[in-house]
């Protein structure tokens, strides 16, 4: 791998300094960058990025976790390329199209026909949006209008708008817009890491699934739905927990008439070993949200996915009973397109089997964590690999993930820590050799920056 400067001078472009200029990017503060590098990408090519100078980047974190089956795919291309001379754009309102069609078709049979209708957007917080608001209006349309409020667990992540803001329990998202978000009710994360001496994952599960039950006792005619992300808290520093809670809440949300929502807008599509997380405790919930991986990461698509039962609710002579939500891109062609593709690749290539191989290889790469005193609660679900570094080897925790992503380029792959968690989330088409490779750097790295 190339090592060269990051910000080349002789470049005519002036790509990042353009950048800085006049693009404001997400999720940052823009002072940063004075010291810390932006990078421009130009192109990308299976799990390797490359930036304006040529230096190639392994993409350890699969595009913001969308990427499946690496950049420039050509089966992923080619069925794009195969739609957009066909059709680009649809509207969903009044029409209909081949894609949307076959993909919902597809959706509603990976998930057994449980989830039979789905309703589309372009991101996830859109999705999100959908499953509350779909679940605010179920219960006016049942006569219940008090159920209404949110459940959420402390730690979990489901976007930023200000619904999704709203049931998000991460505080830098949220301080700022305090004051414009409802308010829910936040209960414990089952997160495993808080198991004491002598218990397990499963015990941490039971426990918080008790504490919702308190919560559901007492405030049941007020409750509209619980929104989860099933196994993997992935923003919230990748926690994760046992598959029995999703047992325990399905239960409960049963018992007091409570939709579940299962946002598997970062765990779905194969990431957690199986194509939804919620398939590891074979449980369905009443509303599912996907997005990131559903288009293998090349366009903004999302979908809510729901019930017989739901969708009856709203079906009526009445057109405010209708379910009165749109976006412009809602089910765009080429997205629909780029899905397919995916699901096609899922089928053909048998990924899921793959998958349990690679997850073995990527736990055998990251096997050194496990014997570094630095580093605590190494974890894995599928094709995510998680650590903590222990806080007080930090000099300065707030700068650590900037260092830390620094230190990786330098190493020619791209991470990006949240907190003091390391994580992995890579691309499911690395290769054996690859997937060591990047074990190497990213102990090369973090050696580094604790040096
Ligand atoms: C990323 C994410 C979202 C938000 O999706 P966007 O496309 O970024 O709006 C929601 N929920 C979960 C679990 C996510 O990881």
């Amino acid at each position: 791998m190339m090592k060269k400067k990051l910000i080349s001078d002789v470049n005519q472009n002036r790509w990042v300094e353009r950048s800085l200029t006049a693009v404001w990017h997400p999720c940052t503060q823009m002072k940063h960058h004075e010291t810390f590098p932006l990078i421009a990408i130009t192109h990308g090519k299976g799990p390797w990025l490359y930036d304006e100078n040529g230096n190639a980047l392994l993409d350890c974190i699969s595009s913001w976790w969308t990427n499946l089956f690496g950049h420039a795919n050509p089966r992923i291309n080619q069925a794009i390329c195969k739609q957009l001379e066909k059709i680009e754009h649809v509207m969903l309102a009044g029409f209909t199209h081949p894609p949307v069609i076959e993909l919902s078709e597809k959706l509603a049979a990976l998930t057994k026909g449980h989830l039979g209708h789905a309703f589309y957007a372009s991101d996830g917080a859109s999705a999100v949006e959908i499953a509350l608001k779909m679940s605010h209006h179920y219960w006016q349309l049942n006569h219940q209008p008090n159920k209404k409020k949110f459940v959420c667990l402390e730690n979990g992540y489901h976007g930023e708008t200000l619904g999704a803001l709203a049931v998000t329990d991460v505080a830098i998202f949220r301080e700022a817009y305090g004051s414009l978000l409802q308010e829910v009710f936040t209960v414990g994360s089952p997160d495993a890491r808080k198991a004491k001496l002598g218990e397990t994952a499963e015990d941490v599960a039971i426990q918080a699934a008790q504490e919702l039950e308190k919560l559901f006792q007492k405030e049941q005619q007020n409750i509209a739905a619980l929104i989860i992300e099933p196994l993997v808290q992935c923003a919230g520093q990748m926690a994760m927990h046992s598959p029995e809670y999703l047992r325990q809440v399905r239960i409960l949300c049963d018992r007091y008439n409570i939709h579940l929502i299962a946002d598997e807008i970062a765990v779905g599509c194969g990431r957690t070993g199986q194509f939804f997380a919620c398939e590891h405790a074979g449980i369905w919930p009443d509303f599912m949200t996907l997005s990131k991986g559903i288009s293998g990461g090349y366009l903004p698509l999302s979908i809510c996915l729901t019930t017989e039962k739901i969708y009856r609710a709203f079906y009526s002579d009445q057109t405010q009973q209708g379910f009165l939500h749109s976006h412009s891109y809602t089910g765009n062609p080429l997205a629909c397109a780029a899905a397919l593709a995916c699901l096609e690749i899922f089928e053909s290539e048998t990924i899921l089997e793959k998958n349990q191989i690679q997850a073995q290889t990527l736990k055998h790469a990251f096997a050194w964590a496990k014997t570094d005193d630095r580093i605590e609660h190494v974890r894995q679900q599928g094709m995510i690999l998680a650590f903590d570094v222990n806080n007080q080897f930090l000099r300065n925790p707030a700068l650590f993930p900037r260092e830390m992503f620094s230190a990786s380029l330098g190493e020619g792959i791209l991470i990006r820590p949240i907190g003091n968690t390391i994580y992995v989330m890579p691309p499911y088409i690395l290769t054996d050799p690859q997937t060591i490779q990047m074990g190497k750097s990213v102990q090369r790295a973090l050696n580094q920056v604790l040096a």
